[in-house]
């Protein structure tokens, strides 16, 4: 029980990755709220799940792309269990297209969601963390911020904007006993990449060192280690999780 006492907000925790990180924080032994958009049936049934394994969660909805969702989130957390020592920034979207074709609506949608929400969640932990000179903020990057992939520009773009917010935090925050870092996903078994497993899933295997694609939990598991106490000398690190997939060799 790494997390026995902490207490986690987690973003984006209704599904597919949050979901995971969700469930390996508590297993751990912290207490965990997490924010949905709009699946409000996956969020309640998570809460329920994780009831039936003794282990206390909070779900919240809330639009993490909107400049206010941060504050109202942190204060709710606040209120019912005083402190927040771990958040993970894991809520994101993928609106692809081609540069040329690519509306201002879709590229600001995902900048705000992926970007913006890292920014207004690790502001309104800051403050506090800093007067309880501990914390740990992890951010959920993606290694299409280290491809050059058609289409993904706003989605590198907010990726790779992430990365280096990472690296900037944890030079900010060190001295205060808080770490931050980001985990950089490959493939993952995910709603977010459904469409392009059923059409490309065994060529992207072939890519794969270890020849499969990756479940949320080989997220979940790095993520909860990296919020942990045995964590605390790691800081503005990005730890790629893909299998082998960026190695690039044969
Ligand atoms: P997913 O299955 O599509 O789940 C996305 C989650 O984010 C859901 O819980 C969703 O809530 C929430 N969310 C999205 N927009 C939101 C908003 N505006 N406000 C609040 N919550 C919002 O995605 P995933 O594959 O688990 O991805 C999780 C993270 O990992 C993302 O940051 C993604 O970029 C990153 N990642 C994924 C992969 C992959 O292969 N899957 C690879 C690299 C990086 P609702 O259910 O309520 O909509």
């Amino acid at each position: 029980m790494k997390l026995a006492g902490k207490t986690a907000l987690v973003t984006g925790g209704s599904r597919g990755i949050g979901r995971a990180i969700v469930w390996a924080l508590a297993q751990e032994g912290a207490r965990v709220a997490f924010v949905y958009r709009s699946d409000s049936e996956a969020a309640e049934q998570l809460v329920k799940d994780l009831e039936l394994d003794q282990r206390e969660s909070m779900a919240i909805q809330a639009d993490v792309s909107e400049a206010d969702s941060a504050e109202r989130v942190v204060q709710q957390v606040q209120e019912a269990w005083e402190q927040i020592d771990i958040l993970v920034n894991n809520a994101g979207i993928v609106r692809d297209g081609l540069l040329a074709t690519m509306d201002t609506e879709q590229w600001q949608q995902v900048i705000d969601t992926n970007l913006g929400s890292v920014y207004h969640f690790s502001r309104a932990v800051t403050r506090p963390m800093m007067s309880q000179r501990h914390g740990r903020i992890i951010n959920i990057s993606s290694v299409a911020s280290h491809f050059g992939n058609p289409g993904q520009a706003n989605y590198a773009a907010s990726k790779g904007g992430i990365e280096g917010m990472t690296r900037c935090l944890a030079a900010e925050l060190g001295r205060r006993g808080i770490t931050v870092n980001a985990v950089a996903p490959g493939f993952i078994e995910t709603d977010m990449t459904e469409e392009i497993r059923n059409v490309a899933e065994k060529e992207i295997i072939k890519h794969v060192s270890c020849r499969r694609l990756g479940r949320p939990e080989d997220i979940a598991h790095a993520t909860a280690f990296l919020a942990s106490d045995e964590a605390s000398y790691i800081t503005g690190h990005v730890l790629v999780i893909d299998g082998g997939l960026t190695l690039g060799g044969l």
